[in-house]
């Protein structure tokens, strides 16, 4: 969202009173209008700029609100857990829940505070895009698997594809049957 703030500065000069001579007219000079527009950035969005990494869950009500801005309702969802925990030193977040009924969401901390507020918000959002959609790698954009700094438009593209469903592949049967294999053990 576009947050412009407009400055109007009006000059506005009086012809002397008084004056004799009547054919002097008023001036009046035109109106001046000062555009400052501010560059929209992970760390002025309304959304992810409320998103802290120190309480994990402000994510999810991140991920629920712009959800909300293509008209998806997630409100209903209530099985949503974040779990801090060591994921071998390479790995800041993980899915849990991916093709099951709920959302788990392992974060490592110690990495995940290390990130760009950028990496951050794509991170939780590509984790929840597995668990809350069954969301596969293979529609890329959002979920494309690899954690990399996205520039905020780009990033906003990306959402918005995801949640309208333009860049979205569900995990296939026997892609779940795999993963709930793998995350079983
Ligand atoms: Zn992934």
């Amino acid at each position: 969202m576009k947050k412009i703030l407009f400055f109007l500065i009006i000059f506005i000069s009086c012809s002397e009173e008084g004056d004799e001579e009547s054919s002097q007219s008023e001036s009046i000079s035109p109106m001046e209008i000062e555009t400052i527009a501010i560059t929209p950035d992970f760390d002025n969005d309304s959304i992810y700029s409320a998103a802290r990494p120190k309480i994990l869950n402000s994510y999810w009500t991140a991920f629920v609100k712009s959800a909300a801005l293509y008209d998806v309702d997630l409100s209903n969802i209530e099985d949503v857990t974040f779990i801090s925990e060591d994921l071998g030193g390479s790995t800041a977040g993980i899915a849990n829940g991916s093709c099951e009924e709920y959302v788990l969401i392992s974060v490592d901390e110690t990495l995940f505070r290390n990130l760009t507020p950028g990496e951050q918000i794509f991170l939780m959002y590509h984790e929840l895009g597995h668990d809350v959609f069954n969301a596969s790698h293979d529609g890329g954009g959002l979920m494309a698997p690899n954690i990399r700094s996205l520039e905020y438009d780009l990033f906003q593209t990306e959402v918005k594809d995801f949640f309208t469903k333009v860049d979205f592949i569900e995990w296939t049967d026997e892609e779940c049957e795999f993963i709930r294999g793998v995350t079983d053990n």
